[in-house]
């Protein structure tokens, strides 16, 4: 598995075009940090006696009807991914940016920051961010979340400043975060939808770490990498809807190890070819 991995890494390096390197992560890089996967039984929020899926409240439907108790959720995983760490996993791709540099990209579903605060500055959330909000009733522009709205514990309700904080100047609607919720689609203003599949078109090899392909913009993702010849590399514990679309495909890569032990190998062996 490392010679392959060698092997297309050294081609792609010496490639002219389509010689991106793309690294494409999801909740668990993440797990680490201590930050539940969303989808796991973690991720279910539990609010006076009542227990909601993320799939139930993570939608603009829901927040229209209970847009306090939305944010509370939202502010609850503000602390959680600010108490949180960037873990080695993080630290070993900002290494592989530093090696690569322009020819790295970092395409990521988590929305908690940590590949930020690690130092990548070559990445798309395309799930959005949870440091930004915008107006629930569509009006335009994208807004940094005031300094003073801070992270809450689990049980601690909004304050009527943060209320007022997060109202609309132009309309008086509630302001939500900048992410993708269940029931929305992905577009280029939150989700960098374009540049994402901009980015897949060019990657001579697609890392897909810690991400089982839930939603669909990251399946288009390594199928738009797959049509135009690039190479996937399935770093996961587990098969997933990565390994289904691939298992059939020459290009592809299929790796059941930890994410920190594969990223460093991979590291390696770019520093390696780098110095030849
Ligand atoms: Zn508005």
């Amino acid at each position: 598995m490392k010679e392959q991995l060698n092997e297309i890494i050294k081609h792609v390096y010496n490639k002219k075009s389509r010689n991106l390197f793309t690294f494409l992560t999801g909740a668990g890089i993440s797990a680490e940090s201590g930050i539940p996967t969303y989808r796991g039984v973690d991720g279910i929020w539990i609010k006076g006696t009542k227990f909601h899926k993320p799939e139930e409240f993570g939608t603009l439907k829901y927040f229209k009807e209970n847009p306090e108790e939305v944010w509370q959720y939202s502010l609850f995983r503000k602390k959680m991914f600010e108490d949180a760490q960037p873990n080695e996993s993080h630290r070993e791709i900002l290494e592989i940016e530093n090696l690569m540099q322009d020819k790295f990209h970092l395409i990521t579903q988590n929305i908690d920051n940590l590949h930020k605060r690690a130092g990548t500055k070559r990445i798309y959330e395309i799930h959005g961010n949870n440091r930004e909000i915008k107006c629930s009733n569509g009006c335009k522009g994208i807004e940094k979340l005031s300094v003073e709205i801070k992270g809450k514990d689990i049980d601690e309700d909004l304050t009527e400043k943060d209320i007022e904080l997060l109202k609309c100047k132009e309309c008086n609607s509630w302001m939500r975060p900048n992410i993708l919720w269940f029931d929305e689609r992905y577009d280029e203003k939150t989700n960098k939808r374009f540049s994402a599949l901009k980015i897949a078109k060019n990657s001579g090899v697609l890392f897909i770490v810690g991400t089982s392909g839930a939603t669909n913009l990251p399946i288009t993702i390594a199928e738009t990498t797959l049509k135009y010849g690039g190479t996937i590399v399935d770093i996961n514990t587990e098969d997933n809807l990565f390994t289904e679309l691939i298992k059939h495909n020459k290009n592809k890569i299929i790796i059941r190890e930890t994410s920190t032990q594969m990223l460093k190998t991979i590291r390696e062996i770019m520093q390696n070819i780098i110095q030849e």
